[in-house]
């Protein structure tokens, strides 16, 4: 077999080669049931098992706990930033965390259902900053607190997510972590709502995981759609209408891939966190280590999944990413808000990717520096 490129677009993103050869193996018949994925009932005990077994997977490899449900769902991330609102603001106040692109976007969209303050705004730091915890404004009846848990344009992370209520507040944190979900675990303890969408992680765009905390449930305003209702969605088992079939199931063959996942010893989300550890630092030293780039994301908020960077000699910006290309290094280039390079390296990148890509930051260095 010869080797694919490396591919480090920020989604929809690689998704692990072993998933993909076992998705074309089954495309024309499933396991013997003489039909596609695709072209199952969502009712029917084909896709009911496979639904099942997603599940039951992802519930394990995050630990979520028995309290939350998990519902899979259709809209993406942006999607959300309304869907979010819809259910949990009850139209009273909502505290955003602005800590860049996306986030800032969540602020305005629910702006059109509730009374939202930015508790925070990174914007003195041009978001290479979160700012700290301890200094946000936080509303004692706010509805929620949202934060975007890894900014995938900024390329800045929370390592640690805060607990609202060591700041004094009772309300539930909502976190959109579209681009590090099944990353890392997840501190459930201060979480009430997480979503992403699952373009990046997790498998094909449409589907969107959301996580909710039982209690959460039963408060949306009349005008919320029913399909994005998540009480009306978790009465159904994510079936209220049909699911995204497709995406669910390929999300299922990716995390048996991570439950099977060894790395330095460990196994499961452990291990592939570890690889996602080992993989950003070896990708920082080397930016970090010249002049000739340049990463700007203070170094305790720097994302494992989305690391933005710059050529100091922007015009060298079309060379380095057509060698790049040459060299099956593919989709470095960054977002159009911010320019410059971004690498994307989720859970599918392989430490060799990385390497490659570290190999070719000094080769072009050398010949260009
Ligand atoms: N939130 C974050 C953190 C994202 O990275 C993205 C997409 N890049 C979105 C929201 C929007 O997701 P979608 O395009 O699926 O609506």
């Amino acid at each position: 077999m010869t080797q694919r490129p490396f591919n480090f677009s920020a989604g929809p993103a690689a998704l692990p080669e072993e998933v993909l050869h076992q998705v074309a193996a089954e495309m024309l018949d499933w396991q013997g049931s003489g039909m596609s994925v695709m072209e199952m009932s969502h009712r029917g005990r084909e896709f009911i098992s496979i639904y099942e077994a997603a599940e039951a997977d992802l519930r394990e490899l995050l630990q979520v706990p028995s309290n939350f449900r998990i519902l899979f769902m259709q809209g993406g991330g942006l999607a959300e930033n309304a869907i979010v609102p819809l259910n949990l603001s009850r139209g009273g106040k909502v505290d955003v965390v602005v800590t860049g692109s996306w986030s800032k976007k969540s602020a305005a969209e629910a702006r059109r259902y509730a009374d939202v303050a930015i508790a925070a705004d990174g914007a003195s730091s041009r978001y290479c900053d979160i700012p700290a915890p301890g200094s946000w404004q936080l509303r004692p009846d706010a509805a929620y607190v949202h934060v975007c848990s890894n900014e995938t344009i900024d390329g800045t992370e929370f390592h640690e997510l805060p607990d609202l209520k060591s700041l004094g507040s009772e309300a539930p944190l909502v976190i959109d972590c579209s681009s590090h979900q099944l990353s890392r675990p997840i501190d459930w303890s201060r979480v009430g709502l997480a979503f992403g969408g699952a373009q990046k992680n997790v498998g094909p765009s449409g589907l969107t995981l959301v996580f909710v905390r039982e209690d959460l449930l039963g408060q949306a305003l009349p005008i919320c759609p029913s399909a994005f209702n998540y009480q009306t969605v978790a009465e159904a088992q994510s079936m209220f209408n049909t699911p995204p079939t497709f995406g669910i199931y390929v999300a299922g063959l990716v995390f048996k891939w991570l439950k099977k996942f060894e790395y330095a010893g460990k196994q499961g989300l452990a291990a592939i966190e570890q690889r996602n550890i080992d993989k950003a630092a070896l990708l920082y030293a080397a930016l970090d280590g010249t002049d000739f780039y340049e990463n700007r994301v203070a170094a305790h908020c720097r994302s494992r999944m989305n690391i933005p960077f710059y050529l100091r000699d922007e015009s060298l910006n079309e060379a380095f990413l057509a060698g790049a290309r040459e060299r099956g290094l593919l989709q470095l280039k960054g977002h159009k808000s911010v320019g410059g390079m971004r690498a994307s390296i989720y859970n599918a990148m392989p430490l060799e990717g990385v390497q490659a890509l570290v190999t070719y930051l000094k080769d072009f260095e050398k010949r260009h520096g």
